[in-house]
């Protein structure tokens, strides 16, 4: 398939008139054809037109059908083959193997999307009988279920290229809520955004709905990206990225006449905390699941370890020692863009220049490679430092020296808002694991024992989320299947006639949903 570099709005490939956009392959420097030229005003204006256009038909499909949309996309994705994996190599940098893996992940979060959708759970239905002898008062009729928000914005993530970039996380769960998705897609791999873009409007044909279902604009972040917040058609977005671009588009949103919601997932260092019992039986274990969880795909996951906290002593140092030596024998690898490395590697001179180095990778062998760097410092400069809590995207980490467990609780309390905190621990740590866990969890949206931030399971309890900055709304996830809450708002209806009533709602339950019936489940 020759790749067009056409935004498709609606079903149709039309051409930007605004800069082009070349993507670059991270691993050798050279740029990529064909250029993208980005969209313009106009482009928004028809693609949110026609998501608007194609939402009130789009939300009243049958479960069924918005189910097996979902599972068709997953299979025009698989049907792309080598074309799409080779490309989405050459414009990430990342290996063959993460990105096969990373296209299984893809089209398995679209088919579990399309068994909740069956499943039907998040309508959510909730029915409370009229009574009509009630004394003093009468009760109505009262049905709630949730219908989707209305078009989303999509912000495709640079660092999964497919799992959350044009039919990622963000996507699933706004189609599988019943939204119109408008995707700007990331400037750094524009061919993988055309290619599964192709694959989505495949997908729309075959299943007959809307054209305006879905489009793909291309273009500049300031330029399109904020004119598609800005439109009064777009109801929520989706992001996932910097701390400056997430915020960027929460103020846009606030600032319309009408303010959206913004899900942003911005930026988290993710702690982990060793306690004493745990470091004294297994340093060199903790050690090395640590070194490969912050150095795995050059640390450019949001869940990446950026910071240990841990009480100075012995056991500790056996630690620091065997995390420099794997740390040393680390080799560099390729980051996702020049501009990302360049972002890196001013990150590590500003820590370097607050805190001590303990050890670094293997040197740079090619262009835009992340080599990994680990530091040290203690709990007093950490709380004095607020830079030394700034995510670093890349593979690098720093080690907090606490004199005592109220240094430890200290260091808790001033962190910001994290997706993670992990707790390595033994039976003789749970009492003061325990006594943490009201800090972490007012910190955190999930709490890991024994184990590693990085590798987030697509599932019915996960979440990725929390305070800000690691979100921008602390009640949401953006991946499992509960992120299809971000997309949906109740509705009640009062004493609707069941023939007007949505047929989820109706009385005999002909959608065969677990309603909740007068504070009763149904089975
Ligand atoms: P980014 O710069 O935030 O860009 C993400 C998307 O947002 C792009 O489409 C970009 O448009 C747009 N954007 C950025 N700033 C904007 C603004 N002020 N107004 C409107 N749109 C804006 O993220 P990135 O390119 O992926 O990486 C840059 C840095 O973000 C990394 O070095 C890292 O620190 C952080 N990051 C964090 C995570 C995480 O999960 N925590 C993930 C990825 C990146 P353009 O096409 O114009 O660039």
């Amino acid at each position: 398939m020759n790749l067009t570099g056409k935004l498709l709005i609606g079903g149709h490939a039309i051409t930007g008139d605004r800069a082009a956009i070349h993507a670059i392959n991270p691993a050798t420097n050279e740029t990529l054809a064909p250029a993208y030229l980005g969209g313009n005003e106009s482009h928004v204006e028809q693609a949110c037109a026609l998501a608007w256009a194609a939402f009130d038909s789009y939300r009243e499909t049958t479960l069924e059908a918005r189910a097996r949309f979902l599972e068709t996309i997953a299979d025009e994705i698989e049907a792309l083959g080598d074309e799409l994996i080779d490309r989405t190599v050459a414009e990430s940098g990342l290996p063959r193997a993460r990105i096969q893996g990373e296209r299984g992940r893809t089209c398995g979060q679209l088919r579990t999307f399309a068994r909740t959708v069956r499943a039907g759970e998040w309508l959510d239905v909730r029915v409370d009988s009229a009574l009509p002898e009630r004394q003093p008062l009468p009760r109505s009729d009262l049905r709630q279920r949730h219908i989707p928000v209305g078009p989303v914005a999509v912000f495709g993530a640079s660092n999964f290229p497919l799992a959350f970039s044009v039919a990622g996380g963000d996507t699933a769960s706004a189609f599988a809520a019943g939204c119109p998705v408008v995707v700007k897609a990331h400037s750094a791999h524009p061919g993988t955004s055309e290619l599964v873009g192709l694959a989505i409007t495949r997908a729309v044909t075959k299943c007959e709905l809307p054209a305006g279902v879905f489009s793909l604009l291309f273009g500049s972040g300031r330029e399109v990206g904020i004119s598609l917040v800005n439109d009064p058609r777009i109801k929520a977005v989706g992001f996932t990225g910097s701390r400056s671009g997430g915020i960027a588009l929460c103020q846009a949103a606030q600032a319309r006449p009408e303010p959206i919601p913004v899900y942003a997932e911005m930026s988290s260092i993710n702690p982990v905390f060793l306690f004493p019992a745990a470091l004294q039986a297994r340093a060199d274990a903790i050690a090395q699941g640590y070194i490969a969880s912050l150095t795995m795909g050059s640390g450019q996951f949001c869940t990446n370890p950026g910071l240990v906290i841990a009480k100075q002593g012995p056991d500790l140092n056996r630690f620091i020692s065997a995390a420099a030596e794997v740390v040393q024998r680390a080799n560099a690898q390729t980051m996702l863009t020049p501009g990302i490395f360049a972002a890196y590697q001013a990150g590590v001179t500003d820590m370097a220049a607050h805190a001590q180095t303990v050890a670094r990778g293997v040197e740079a062998t090619g262009p835009n490679q992340c080599q990994a760097h680990l530091f040290t410092t203690t709990a007093r400069e950490f709380l004095a430092n607020p830079a030394l809590q700034a995510e670093n995207f890349g593979s690098a980490s720093i080690i907090v020296q606490c004199a005592d467990d109220a240094e430890i609780r200290q260091v808790a309390e001033h962190l910001e808002g994290q997706l993670t905190a992990t707790l390595h621990l033994d039976d003789a740590d749970l009492p003061a694991a325990r006594s943490l866990l009201p800090t972490l969890e007012r910190k955190a949206g999930r709490l890991l024992v024994n184990g590693w931030p990085t590798g987030v399971e697509v599932c019915d309890a996960m979440v990725h989320g929390g305070p800000f900055p690691a979100t921008s709304d602390t009640r949401t996830t953006s991946v499992g299947t509960a992120a299809i809450f971000r997309f949906l708002r109740p509705v009640c209806y009062q004493d609707f006639p069941d023939s007007l009533l949505p047929t989820a709602l109706q009385h005999g339950n002909p959608v065969g949903l677990r309603r909740l019936v007068d504070g009763q489940r149904e089975v």
